[in-house]
């Protein structure tokens, strides 16, 4: 007889504007961590005296699955391994969590070169830097022990296997049961914010930007197909109404776009120029987060054929087509 599983969320403070994150505690034929906080000492002595309440230390557990490799989640993922627990995540999130120095200077230069191209100016371009490397400290190196394929079973949790869900993160899994209805997300859809489709660097030497806000649109229209009874979100309360929430994130970004498109009726502009112009008071203090948003709805617009890019002087102008759609 397998057991079902039971699925508590463990909600741990962060250092950053999204403010608390959510862990889950699977207990099932195997107890599972999912995702650990931001490596801070508050954060780890109520991740463990969450555990305790349910007679568990981080030696108790059969494994430990991280969503996505940002610092939120994966902060406490090497002192977890630590201990010899078995870390999976997918393929995907090696080079981040590994931080391959190779690979970290690639993701400079290339952050540097494009917010060169968008506009942005150069004092701006260097803050935002040093805002990444201060960022990654919340999380240590660590290399992931299993790298689980897209719709492979959850070991000791029946029913539940993992998703590819990328657009917020390129490597961004989530666990799934058909049966149950039950979606663990991660940062996938979130109840209160709408998730940013954040700005990533190419795999090594490749050339082309993924376009993160429509891989993240493919990964809702995706779950869109699936029975969703109740989602366990990486930050806020766990809800219901995935469905129509997807539906109306679909929407924002449609209405977005609209408004981006508005901005260029008169002249082309820069991304930097899109950035000031739509978030005035934001622009400058969330630069990156701001820049993502800018360019993944440009991105959208161009897919449509409604905007088009004009390089001048290395700098990238957006230009209105007047396609109507
Ligand atoms: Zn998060």
């Amino acid at each position: 007889m397998t057991k079902k599983t039971t699925i508590i969320p463990i909600t741990l403070p962060t250092p950053f504007d999204v403010g608390p994150v959510n862990c889950v505690l699977l207990k099932g034929d195997a107890v599972t961590l999912v995702d650990s906080g931001a490596k801070t000492e508050e954060s780890r002595s109520i991740l463990i005296s969450s555990l305790k309440e349910y007679g568990l230390t981080f030696k108790d557990l059969d494994q430990y699955i991280c969503t996505h490799y940002h610092p939120d989640h994966a902060g406490l993922s090497k002192e977890i391994q630590d201990f010899g627990i078995p870390v999976l995540m997918l393929q995907e999130a090696v080079p981040y969590v590994s931080v391959d120095r190779e690979f970290t200077e690639w993701t400079e230069s290339f952050y540097m070169n494009l917010y060169d191209a968008f506009g942005v100016p150069s004092s701006l371009g260097r803050i935002e830097l040093l805002k990444l490397r201060k960022y990654r400290t919340f999380s240590n190196p660590f290399t992931p022990d299993i790298l689980p394929a897209p719709g492979d079973a959850v070991s000791g949790h029946d029913g539940f296997v993992f998703l590819k869900t990328p657009g917020h993160a390129p490597d961004h899994l989530s666990l799934y049961s058909e049966g149950e209805g039950i979606l663990i997300g991660g940062d996938v859809l979130l109840p209160h914010i709408s998730s940013n489709a954040l700005l990533e660097p190419p795999s090594m030497h490749r050339a082309d930007r993924p376009k993160t806000l429509l891989q993240y649109r493919e990964t809702l229209q995706y779950l869109l197909t699936l029975n969703l009874e109740k989602v366990y979100p990486g930050h806020g309360e766990a809800f219901t109404n995935a469905h129509d929430l997807i539906r109306k994130r679909l929407h924002d970004h449609n209405d977005r776009a609209k408004a981006l498109e508005h901005l260029l009726s008169d002249q082309p502009l820069t991304v930097f120029e899109l950035c000031a112009r739509l978030f005035p008071k934001l622009y400058e203090k969330q630069l990156a987060l701001v820049v993502s948003e800018v360019v993944g709805h440009l991105d959208l617009l161009e897919s449509e054929g409604r905007v088009s890019v004009d390089e001048k002087k290395e700098t990238f102008y957006y230009r209105r087509t007047g396609v109507v759609r």
